[in-house]
């Protein structure tokens, strides 16, 4: 008998030892990170898919010359581009990225001498039909512009 009101007693104790420990962290400020109710903050060297650099009067330093086209080794960007008057070269018309082939390997980022991509830091991608991942990255730089 005597060991059966121990056994309640000892169930009931580390009940409110439990609790105790519940209700004084949660009065304790919050250290984890709230996501997905907060973004997140991704580290400088975090490899998002690439993106188009915006330049000083809101368009972007593509200068069409194809090189990051030539140098990913796994086809996944077109670029095209436009003689336009008063331009000096080409203007970029079409910046098209198949992020589900891209291995993130930096080749596209490192062949491009002005600078004009860079490793975006979107992290937050989900879909579940292929053309969620095909981007579009001249109407993207354009649409973050607005
Ligand atoms: S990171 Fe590599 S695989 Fe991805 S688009 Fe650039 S060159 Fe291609
Ligand atoms: S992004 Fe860079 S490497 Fe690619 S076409 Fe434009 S200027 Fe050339």
């Amino acid at each position: 008998m005597g060991a059966y009101f121990k056994e309640i007693f000892t169930g009931f104790w580390s009940l409110l030892v439990g609790m105790s420990i519940t209700i004084r962290e949660m009065t304790k400020p919050v250290v984890t990170e709230q996501y997905p109710y907060e973004a997140s903050v991704m580290t400088s060297r975090f490899r998002g898919h690439i993106e188009l650099v915006p330049n000083e009067e809101g368009g972007n330093k593509c200068i069409v010359c194809g090189m990051c086209m030539r140098s990913c080794p796994s086809a996944c960007i077109t670029v095209e581009g436009e003689k336009r008057e008063g331009i000096k070269g080409k203007a970029l018309t079409r910046y098209r990225l198949d992020f589900t082939r891209c291995s993130l390997c930096g080749m596209c980022v490192e062949s491009c001498r002005p600078g004009a991509i860079r490793f975006s830091k979107d992290y937050n991608l989900a879909g579940t039909k292929k053309a969620a991942y095909i981007f579009d990255l001249l109407k993207r730089l354009e649409e973050q512009n607005k």
